[in-house]
């Protein structure tokens, strides 16, 4: 650099592009990570440097340091997410979004981001069939979880958003045992209490158990209490099991409860005809429903989308509050239709997530993103037929869908099998060779494989069980 105490603007950016094309391009290559315990990691990255130096050599060290010991999510080795590297296409959304540094939430700051929205969020509403919908793209599945629970909450009874609970009929709501945990973290929040989340049994098959739901909303009625909400998942996170919408449509008929749908994982199935057919039968009829663009599709983080059936206007509703004719103005020749998409959210700042989505959507399509999924489907079943045909290997439970849950087979004789998986995997792990995920079925350690990186193919499928077998051998012989 020529001057290093002020270079330009544009040899900063050189410098930049040539680290990020350098990052790019070896995100394959080698191991998927350069494992460093803590505290060596906290030594080698000299957090404790001076500050104040306006040094951009002391910047770019930094940067170089922070990508050397990055986790290379693009890397096959990594298939512990329900994500893995970006798309190209969300990676320059995401860059545009950063360095344009604007704010989603009026149509007077983000003009593009607002519309590219709103065309979106129609395009998600016509794919999944929501007639006189809405939606909006929020912080993730979570937060998106715990919208759709305050919907139903405010819906159940129209005094809660200015009343607040005091005084109130209890409020129940439902979920599978495998739900996920932003559920919990929903039911705090919303001010029901996580004793008012209601876990329901799963079948052998990881489903909920629909007697049980029943059975639970009529002790809770028994009681006096409400049940306001039942959480459908599409894809749980340890085991893949989808729950019975149709079924669930029943019981909503019957008790007019909120069924929303988590799809959070799984609900990418709904792009393939096929696979929408088997996993998401009448999902159209939900009252509304969440998926991640950022796991099995491969937008760049965050990513969500949040969509309500029958019920526009609702988002408006629920999610105002105080005043804010500081911001929010409407557009002179709107024709009645409002493009400060702040108003409908629980955030002032919102990110433009916008982007990245519509250029993944526009560059690959519906189909793409469908041929996608269903290749990953495959890839999961040839996964299971690998474990099943070799002898080290065995499924924990059968496969649902994308998730394949097995272990290595130890002798009985030997140390506890979760240990013994357990401690493969974190081999395998700090050896810099795969990250896989694990859980418990019924206190039994499962590994978890997940599928979300598009170089995963048959051959490097064989070679990860290799991998697999060959370290749980050696482990077996030290043992
Ligand atoms: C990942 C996941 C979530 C959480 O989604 P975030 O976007 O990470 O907040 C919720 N539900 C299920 C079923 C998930 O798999």
């Amino acid at each position: 650099m020529s001057d290093t105490s002020k270079p330009n603007k544009e040899e900063i950016l050189s410098r930049l592009f040539t680290l990020i094309t350098n990052h790019l391009t070896a995100q394959n290559s080698g191991q998927f990570l350069k494992y460093q315990n803590p505290s060596d990691l906290d030594k080698k990255l000299e957090l404790d440097l001076p500050e104040g130096q306006s040094d951009w050599d002391q910047i770019f060290s930094y940067v170089e340091k922070y990508l050397t010991y990055t986790v290379k999510t693009n890397h096959i080795g990594f298939s512990n997410r329900m994500w893995s590297g970006a798309n190209l296409t969300s990676i320059i959304g995401e860059m545009i979004s950063a360095i344009s540094n604007t704010c989603a939430s009026t149509y007077e700051s983000a003009p593009v981001s607002i519309l590219i929205e709103k065309y979106m969020i129609k395009q998600m509403l016509e794919l999944v069939g929501f007639q006189k919908g809405e939606g909006q793209m929020t912080t993730g599945s979570s937060n998106a979880n715990m919208i759709a629970m305050l919907a139903a909450r405010n819906e159940v009874n129209k005094t809660i958003k200015t009343n607040g609970l005091f005084v109130q009929p209890q409020l129940y709501a439902f979920v599978s045992q495998d739900a996920h945990y932003s559920m919990d973290k929903a039911a705090n929040i919303i001010g029901i209490g996580t004793d008012h989340l209601i876990k329901v049994k799963v079948t052998s098959n990881g489903e909920m158990d629909l007697r049980d739901l029943e059975i639970s909303i009529q002790t809770v009625k028994e009681f006096g209490g409400i049940p306001f909400f039942v959480s459908a998942t599409a894809g749980t996170t340890l085991r893949g099991a989808f729950d019975d919408i149709n079924g669930l449509l029943k019981l909503r008929d019957n008790y007019g409860f909120w069924l929303h749908t988590d799809g959070a994982w799984g609900g990418s199935a709904i792009l393939s005809e096929d696979l929408r057919n088997h996993y998401l039968k009448d999902i159209e009829r939900v009252d509304s429903f969440t998926w991640d663009f950022h796991k099995m599709l491969g937008t760049a983080m965050i990513c969500n989308v949040l969509l309500f059936n029958q019920k526009a206007g609702t988002l408006n509703q629920l999610c105002s509050a105080g005043n804010t004719s500081y911001i929010f103005r409407d557009e002179e020749d709107n024709q009645g239709e409002s493009f400060n998409l702040g108003s409908f959210s629980l955030q002032c700042g919102r990110r433009v997530d916008s982007l990245k989505w519509f250029l993944d959507w526009k560059f690959k399509g519906r189909k793409g993103l469908a041929k996608k999924v269903e290749r990953f489907h495959q890839l999961c079943q040839k996964a299971e037929s690998i474990i099943t045909a070799t002898p080290e290997l065995e499924m924990l439970v059968p496969r649902n869908a994308f998730n394949v849950c097995f272990r290595y087979k130890v002798p009985n004789h030997l140390i506890s099998k979760n240990e013994f998986n357990l401690k493969l995997r974190t081999d395998l792990y700090h050896s810099g060779l795969s990250l896989i995920g694990f859980g418990y079925i019924k206190s039994e350690l499962c590994l978890r494989l997940l599928i979300t990186n598009p170089k995963t193919d048959e051959e490097s499928l064989h070679t990860l069980f290799k991998t697999i077998v060959e370290a749980g051998n050696k482990l077996l012989v030290a043992a």
